[in-house]
């Protein structure tokens, strides 16, 4: 029986989509499953894409490489599907503390990190409203995407080409060929598990996340902002606020505490008045050592998972990455080519095949 596809991709989230992209990019009918489950990451993620580490003020792992395959990924994405999507957007860091001020000033000095960052003042009219004692820094290079309206366009296509199915694929409906696998009533030669925290492949670890939208009247900020967590300006006054990170009971959706937490970061950043008008959670696939997952499980089947909470910094790198691999067996890249300087320490969780890549028909 001849195959009705090239591949299979299980999940269409953020992974699914932009892997699915890059597959047809390349030529290959690709049929998707996805089964929209509780606690998808990709429906609640603010979309921020952002190249720094706020935590320790280091430029992410492989933050200038990842940006600019997103960028131009993203890009071409929104011409193809005639939908905005990409919006480049700076983000104000405002300084909890002189030192973290002293801190970004030293950063500055790093040849590498400087392209990324800058001085304030950031003239935004809604920023010059909220206190900041230490004064704010810039991340020249942030910007938003659109997640939601991404998987929604692709997905109208796909199903418009009869290649998108809702049903669940549980372990049972997977049959597994001497050439081949098929799932439901598709078969391809090969089958790409994109099915975030859902699947809990070794390595990936589920991490809870939770934030809100409220309306904050009166402020008219139009740039990204981090204070403690992420602001994300969605017009007319209203803002994403995001988010926790817990990594008990994950799969129990919103909690009092983590509204409560996330209330707490927007009453110290603006003393007006605040609406709350929506809570959400998601769960993360986060990975031991904070890397993406990517390569061949078996002669078949591969992932694509592990994106932790900068999936739209990562996909597009992931995807370009594992399609090289799988379709020209090019090796996947090493760990000792991560070149993270300043970065997130541990390697690159990756796992290169040992199977020779599958001919595609
Ligand atoms: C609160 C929150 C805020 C975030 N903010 C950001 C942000 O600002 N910027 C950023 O880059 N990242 C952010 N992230 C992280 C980002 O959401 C993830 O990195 C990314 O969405 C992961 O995508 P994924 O496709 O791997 O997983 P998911 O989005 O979870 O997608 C997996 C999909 O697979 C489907 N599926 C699973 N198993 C099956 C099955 N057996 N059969 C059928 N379908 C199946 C599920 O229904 C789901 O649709 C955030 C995450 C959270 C939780």
């Amino acid at each position: 029986m001849p195959f009705t596809h090239d591949a299979i991709i299980i999940g269409h989230g953020m992974a699914g989509t932009v892997l699915c992209e890059t597959l047809m990019g390349r030529g290959l009918r690709v049929m998707v499953f996805d089964a929209d489950l509780e606690g998808r990451a990709s429906w609640v993620a603010a979309g921020v894409v952002n190249p720094i580490s706020m935590r320790r003020t280091v430029l992410a792992w492989r933050a200038s490489e990842l940006l600019a395959i997103a960028g131009a990924f993203y890009r071409e994405l929104e011409l193809d599907y005639e939908t905005e999507l990409w919006k480049p957007l700076q983000m104000a860091e405002i300084f909890p503390t002189a030192q973290e001020a002293a801190i970004w000033q030293l950063r500055m000095r790093d040849p590498e990190i400087n392209r990324m960052i800058g001085n304030g003042p950031m003239h935004d009219p809604g920023l010059e409203k909220l206190p900041q004692p230490y004064g704010h820094g810039i991340v020249l290079r942030s910007g938003w995407l659109n997640i939601r309206a991404m998987i929604d366009a692709q997905r109208a296509r796909l199903r418009s080409e009869g290649s998108f199915s809702d049903q669940q694929v549980r372990d049972e409906d997977i049959r597994r060929m001497s050439d081949g696998i098929a799932v439901h009533e598709s078969s391809a030669p090969l089958l790409i598990h994109c099915s975030g925290a859902f699947k809990l492949l070794p390595g990936v670890v589920p991490v809870r996340g939770e934030g809100i939208t409220v309306r904050m009247r009166g402020l008219g900020m139009n740039c990204l902002l981090h204070r403690g967590a992420f602001v994300v300006p969605r017009g007319d006054d209203v803002y994403r606020i995001g988010s926790t990170f817990a990594w008990d009971n994950v799969w129990n959706g919103r909690t009092d505490e983590g509204k409560r937490l996330m209330l707490d970061r927007v009453e110290r950043l603006w003393s007006g008045e605040i609406e709350l008008l929506d809570h959400w959670s998601g769960v993360r696939p986060g990975s031991k050592d904070r890397r993406p997952i990517l390569g061949r499980i078996s002669e078949r089947e591969a992932v694509l998972t592990g994106l932790g909470s900068r999936g739209a910094l990562l996909a597009p790198w992931c995807a370009e990455h594992l399609a090289d691999h799988l379709l020209d067996g090019k090796p996947l890249p090493a760990q000792a080519a991560a070149g993270c300087r300043g970065g997130d320490e541990g390697g690159l969780r990756l796992r290169p095949s040992a199977y020779p890549a599958p001919a595609t028909p």
